[in-house]
């Protein structure tokens, strides 16, 4: 088996405000080339990284040493049901797991905004959903498989290397190229979602009964009238909030003559969402405690010092 170069060596990300010409792009066919490369280039001294799907804002696929695309690496390679884990390649994406799981009575135990990232760089930098007791997708990697910076090939599980499993969660690429990775699922869920859309006070108002009493909680907060288009959200106003408010399901959840800013589908049909490539997002972890009051603040200081702005508050638990 060979190795092919890409013809086109520049790189983009989703959005478009990250790119970069590596030295070199070479698209690999199988997984027994992988370690003999990077062995290769760290002889030589370069630096090698791999994309995921590219829907990072930042630099952070960026080098200027061998770039590795692993499409072909993509699929399910196996699903234990009696432990709930599945094994996949890296660029398996979270939409990819959906329908195989549903099949084996199984399903993620949660997923963000979009279901087209890798499962690798979901996991990398610690892709999450909402839901004050759902883990995010790097808590689900129990083991796999990555090549180090030396060209070592290095096996991962409860067994084998588990005191390197913290780091293969959150790596940020930054300690090798995983290979295959295997997670920890949960039993099949239909997900009952409800959509509301309220003014910022009325939210506000309701924000600890929504923390507590939904499977997961989130909303945007609109700064302007311009901002649910922005966003491909269909209604909303300068001030509004749109919300998502998801319940597990069960067999007695009534299914019939809901309305229509209600919706019962498998969870992974409920997930995702649409977006254009028309926007930059920065993240911030908050305690719980002050979150009320820092969404507040937040508020004030964008409609003081940033009257012009359109991009939404994306507010999760
Ligand atoms: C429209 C949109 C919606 C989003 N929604 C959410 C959301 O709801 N929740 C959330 O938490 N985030 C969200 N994000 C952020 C996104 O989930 C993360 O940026 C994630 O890393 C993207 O995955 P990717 O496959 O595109 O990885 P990339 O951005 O391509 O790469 C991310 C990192 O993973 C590393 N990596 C990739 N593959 C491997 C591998 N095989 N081995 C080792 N390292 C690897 C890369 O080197 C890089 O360091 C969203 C982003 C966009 C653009």
């Amino acid at each position: 088996m060979t190795t092919t170069p890409t013809t086109t060596p520049r790189w983009t990300n989703w959005v478009g405000n990250q790119s970069f010409t590596p030295r070199q792009m070479i698209e690999i066919q199988a997984e027994e080339e992988i370690a003999p490369l990077i062995a290769q280039a760290a002889a030589e001294g370069i630096g090698v990284r791999t994309p995921g799907t590219g829907h990072s804002f930042t630099p952070i696929v960026e080098t200027e040493g061998l770039l590795l695309d692993l499409s072909r690496l993509r699929g399910i390679l196996s699903i234990d049901r009696e432990r709930r884990q599945v094994t996949a390649w890296p660029k398996t994406t979270v939409g990819d797991f959906g329908d195989p799981l549903w099949e084996a009575g199984l399903a993620l135990n949660n997923q963000g905004d979009i279901d087209t990232q890798a499962i690798a760089g979901a996991i990398a930098t610690a892709t999450h959903g909402s839901g004050l007791r759902l883990p995010n997708f790097s808590a689900t990697l129990v083991g796999g498989r990555f090549v180090d910076g030396l060209g070592n090939v290095v096996e991962v599980s409860a067994e084998e290397n588990a005191d390197v499993l913290p780091a293969l969660q959150t790596s940020l690429g930054l300690l090798g190229l995983m290979t295959r990775l295997t997670i920890q699922v949960a039993p099949a869920y239909e997900l009952h979602a409800t959509h509301l859309l309220l003014p910022y006070e009325a939210l506000i108002e309701r924000f600890d009964e929504f923390v507590h009493n939904y499977r997961s909680f989130a909303f945007f907060w609109l700064p302007s009238d311009a901002s649910a288009p922005l966003y491909c959200l269909d209604k909303g106003q300068a001030d509004d909030c749109v919300i998502k408010l998801y319940q597990q399901a069960t067999p007695d959840t009534p299914r019939e003559g809901l309305p229509d800013n209600q919706r019962i589908d498998r969870s992974y049909r409920i997930y995702p969402m649409h977006y254009d490539p028309n926007f930059h997002e920065v993240e911030y972890f908050l305690p719980m405690p002050h979150a009320r009051e820092i969404l507040c603040e937040m508020r004030k200081l964008m409609q003081r010092w940033l009257p012009l702005s359109v991009y939404p508050l994306e507010i999760r638990t």
